[in-house]
Parts: C-alpha cells; sequence; structure tokens
C-alpha cells in the first residue's frame, strides 16, 4: 500500500513584485508546498503573461514604480481573459494600504509583510478552492443550460408531433384515471370540445367496453412496456360508435405516470370491409344455391347412376358447396345483426324447454359423433328471443361435439347465479354452461376466437366445416340481450363456455338496451 502523502493539486500561481528578493521567498515557499509558481516584477509583463497563459491564482503588490497593484488588478479585471483570476494583494507593514481601494478594484484578499508563512498558504488554500468551486460551478451551469436546451428541443418536438399526428391521442393519468392533454385529431373523433375533455375522467368519456379495453391494455402496458392496437368501440359525444384501434405505452409527466394513448380510426375501412363482404356474399349466394340444386339433382340419380367414383365427388362437392352456402348466411347474419336489421325480440321464455329444443336439434351430429348430450337444468323464465338464443346453443353444441372425442359427454346446465353488479344496478343472472372434454382452446386464443373469421387452427375451417363466424354470432346474439359470454379451457382436457343472461322479474317488461 503507497504512504505518500496526499498531495496538494497543482496550481499556477503568478506572482508580481517589484523586490526580487520577496520575490525569491515567496515562490521557495510556494515551491516547496508543490505550487507552480511564476515570478514577474514589473505590472506590464504581469499583464502580458497572466492574458498569454491565465494563472489560477495572483499574488500582487501593491507597491510598484511603474504601475501600482490597483492599476494592474484594474487591467486584469477589464479583460474578459483573465477577469475571473483571483487577485490577493501584498502589503508592506508600513505601506499606506487602502484596503477598500483593493476591494473595489476586484482583490479578494491582503497578506501583509513580511510573510507568516502559514497565513500565506491558509489565504491561498482558500482562495483557490473558492476559484475551484466556481469553475465546477460554471460547468455545471453550463451543462445544465446544455441539458435544458436539449430537452426543450425535444419537448418542442413531442409538442409538435403531438399536434400536428392525424392519428388521436390522448394523454390520461395512471392513478386517478383522468385526461390530461388530447390533440386536435381526438378532438375532431370524438366531436368533443378540449375544455369538455381535459381533466375530465376516462369514465366520463370512454364507454363501458372502452374502458374494459383499456384496463386490460394498461395491465399490459405495465407488464410489457405497450400495447398495439387493441380494437375498441368509441362512443362519439353524438353517441355515434367509431371502430378504433389503441395503442398505449406508459409515460412520465412531471414526475407523474401517464398513459399515452394513439389511436386509429379504422370506422371506414371496417364499413367498406363489411360492404365489400356482403355484397360478395349476396352475388355468391344466387348461384350457389342454384349449384346446390343442381348437386342434390345429380345426387337423387334421376338424371342417370353415377359410378362410385362419380358417387365420391359429388359427395365431396356437395359437402364444400354446403359449407360455402353456410358461410354466406353467416356473413349475412352478422351483417345484418351488427347493422341492427335483425333486432332482438323478446318473449318471456323457459329456457329449459330452449336448452331441450337444442340438444333435439344437435342429437343427430352428436350421435354421428358418439358423443353423449346431458342435460341439467330447472326451469326458469327469461326475457329473451327464442330463436336467437337457440342460435346460440346450437352452435355451442356443434362445437363442442366438433372438438370432443367419440365417447366422450357434453353437459348443458344452467344454474342462477349471484348478483353481478350491471350498469348501475344490481342483477341476477341465468348462467347456462356447455361443457365439453375435447382438445381444449390455447389461452391465447380464449378472446380471440370470439371475433369474425378467428379459429384456433387454420385447418378447422377445413376439417370440421366451420365457417369462423360461429362465435362472433353468438357474441352478438347474448351482448345483445345484455348478457355475456366467455370461455374457459385447458388444453387436452375441454372447454365451458359460458353465457351469462340477466334474469328478469316475471312480469317486468325488459327494455330493450336498457
Ligand atoms: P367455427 O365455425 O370454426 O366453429 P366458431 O366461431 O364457432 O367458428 O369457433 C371459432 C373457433 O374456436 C373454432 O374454429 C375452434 O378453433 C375454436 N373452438 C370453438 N369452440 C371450441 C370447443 N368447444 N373446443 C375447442 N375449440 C373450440
Amino acid at each position: 500500500m503507497s504512504t505518500d502523502p496526499v498531495k496538494i493539486p497543482k496550481a499556477d500561481i503568478l506572482a508580481i513584485d517589484d523586490t526580487p528578493e520577496n520575490l525569491a521567498l515567496l515562490s521557495q515557499i510556494l515551491t516547496e508546498r508543490g505550487y507552480k509558481v511564476r515570478s514577474v516584477t514589473k505590472g506590464s509583463t504581469a499583464l502580458r503573461g497572466a492574458k498569454a497563459a491565465p494563472p489560477d491564482l495572483i499574488l500582487l503588490d501593491v507597491k510598484m514604480p511603474e504601475m501600482n497593484g490597483y492599476e494592474v488588478c484594474r487591467h486584469l479585471k477589464a479583460d474578459e481573459k483573465t477577469r475571473n483570476i483571483p487577485v490577493i494583494f501584498i502589503s508592506a507593514l508600513g505601506d499606506v494600504f487602502d484596503k477598500v481601494k483593493a476591494f473595489q478594484m476586484g482583490g479578494v484578499d491582503y497578506i501583509t509583510k513580511p510573510f507568516q508563512v502559514e497565513e500565506v498558504l491558509a489565504r491561498l488554500d482558500t482562495h483557490l478552492t473558492i476559484r475551484n468551486l466556481q469553475l465546477k460551478l460554471q460547468q455545471q451551469n453550463t451543462q445544465l443550460k446544455q441539458e435544458i436546451a436539449r430537452k426543450t428541443a425535444a419537448e418542442a418536438k413531442f409538442a409538435k408531433a403531438f399536434r400536428a399526428c392525424p392519428n388521436p391521442i390522448a394523454i390520461a393519468t395512471v392513478a386517478q384515471g383522468q385526461f390530461v392533454e388530447v390533440n386536435h385529431s381526438f378532438l375532431q373523433m370524438s366531436g368533443y370540445l378540449a375544455s369538455e375533455v381535459v381533466d375530465y375522467t376516462l369514465e366520463q368519456i370512454y364507454s363501458q367496453s372502452a374502458l374494459e379495453i383499456y384496463h386490460k391494455s394498461l395491465e399490459k402496458s405495465q407488464s410489457q412496456g405497450f400495447v398495439h392496437n387493441q380494437e375498441l368501440e368509441f362512443r362519439t359525444k353524438s353517441g355515434q360508435t367509431k371502430i378504433v384501434l389503441l395503442s398505449m405505452e406508459l409515460i412520465e409527466l412531471e414526475g407523474v405516470q401517464c398513459t399515452l394513448q394513439i389511436m386509429n380510426d379504422i370506422t371506414e375501412r371496417k364499413r367498406l370491409e363489411n360492404e365489400f363482404i356482403s355484397l360478395v356474399s349476396h352475388e355468391l349466394r344466387t348461384p350457389m344455391t342454384s349449384t346446390i340444386g343442381a348437386l342434390d339433382l345429380l345426387n337423387s340419380g334421376q338424371l342417370g347412376t353415377l359410378s362410385d367414383r362419380g358417387q365420391q365427388i359429388l359427395k365431396v362437392a356437395i359437402r364444400n358447396t354446403e359449407r360455402l352456402i353456410r358461410l354466406v348466411n353467416d356473413i349475412l347474419d352478422l351483417e345484418r345483426m351488427k347493422s341492427g336489421k335483425i333486432s332482438i325480440k323478446r318473449v318471456e321464455y323457459d329456457l329449459k324447454n330452449l336448452l331441450i329444443q337444442a340438444i333435439e336439434v344437435m342429437q343427430p351430429m352428436a350421435e354421428k359423433a358418439e358423443v353423449e348430450l346431458k342435460l341439467e337444468s330447472s326451469n326458469v323464465n327469461l326475457n329473451l328471443d327464442p330463436d336467437r338464443i337457440l342460435q346460440t346453443l346450437t352452435n355451442l353444441l356443434s362445437n363442442a361435439i366438433k372438438f370432443s372425442q367419440p365417447g366422450s359427454t357434453v353437459i348443458l346446465k344452467t344454474t342462477v347465479t349471484k348478483s353481478l353488479q350491471h350498469k348501475i344496478t344490481t342483477i341476477n343472472y341465468c348462467q347456462i354452461q356447455v361443457q365439453d372434454s375435447g382438445r381444449g382452446i390455447p389461452a391465447d386464443k380464449l378472446e380471440s376466437i370470439f371475433e369474425r373469421f378467428q379459429q384456433v387452427d387454420a385447418s378447422d375451417s377445413r376439417t370440421k366445416g366451420g365457417t369462423g363466424l360461429g362465435l362472433a354470432i353468438c357474441r352478438h346474439i347474448v351482448e345483445g340481450h345484455d348478457g355475456h359470454i366467455w370461455v374457459e379451457s385447458a388444453l387436452e382436457k375441454g372447454s365451458i363456455f359460458y353465457v351469462n343472461l340477466p334474469l328478469i322479474p316475471i312480469g317486468q317488461v325488459w327494455q330493450q338496451g336498457s
């Protein structure tokens, strides 16, 4: 380990005195202590030297013949290059020394000859420390200024992008869910004024379904940092529904954690897409109906008998055409439901009766697949649209049978669930469960299968004859009843589809959408 004493940092001292002996003494004292000393006997030489290579500190004799200390100091302070160098005056005992003048000229201190070594060193040390601190402060100040300028430029850029962005953007606090800022595009899309959004809460602006997506996206952002393109329905001020893709990231604004919500209004794109799909479907329906008619005629044998191979090919053609017709019908059904062309017509109905009908409809399919259908239900009266709920039940049963192994059982049961919060009131729900012990659904597909054309496996439509529209239709019907549909599943163990339908006290008229 080194035992060297801590060395005084070398400072460059300029000593100015017209008496060479004094200078020699000063120089010796300081050099011994590790300082670097430059000595000059004339004020003019000192000024030149200080300008050429500014020292860290100047020791300046007051009384000099050509240019006295005050004069030298005045020159030093007048020059940008030497202004900040601390000057310590040296005066001899008995000299007429004007302390006030010395300080006025910009001196920081004075020492008196004959020198007391410890005093000289202490004063030097103090002023060098102050000087160093000053320099450090200046440096930090410059850095701070640069940092502020950089941040201001970045903020200006962000603000410009925020303002000019064609995408609607909103910033809200995470804790209170309160809007902090929204851009022009957001106001244009939503129909609100800035004063009607900023400082208001998300609950006051977003619809219930949009809020659910927001909270899910927030959870995801907190775990993975960001979320991209979550589809949600945005209700504008005038009550119009817009389809929006929401991307979210967490940011910090003045120490407060906020969500940066960037939206993409795809309403028009969706409308054109739907229009195109329904147009194509309409155009396909007529030729397909006549094709299946012709195929049925061929199959009936009225036009002559076909070879075995011919029969086989015909069966494939009939199966595929039927699937196409199902697809077209499903598309048109969904489109009519979405556009409100098919309304939910509720009547009071015994749900158990409906479950029995659903089982009867699906029995042939279950027998073919060697799957047993089991019903566990008691009578319960609900206000519902029997045709539409039957459609939902048969769809869920058909899926359960399709994805089950021969020999297994599919259970259809109902229970009356505890009270659940629904909008502002508490409502009892009747819960329908369709339970299978089939192949199950992967966790990341549990939500998406309720979207149009979403299947767990791309081959499902080919191998199982599905269209990928069944669950989207079910969701529409159930939500049209102010209900809720979801699935829980375990791979290779099976799935349970749940349908909650609000239980209305008998005799009470249920208003659509209430
Ligand atoms: P499809 O006409 O293809 O059955 P659905 O919308 O009814 O369309 O279902 C979408 C997809 O969800 C199915 O293709 C299948 O991948 C999956 N699925 C639905 N029900 C079940 C189930 N009971 N078990 C396993 N997978 C299912």
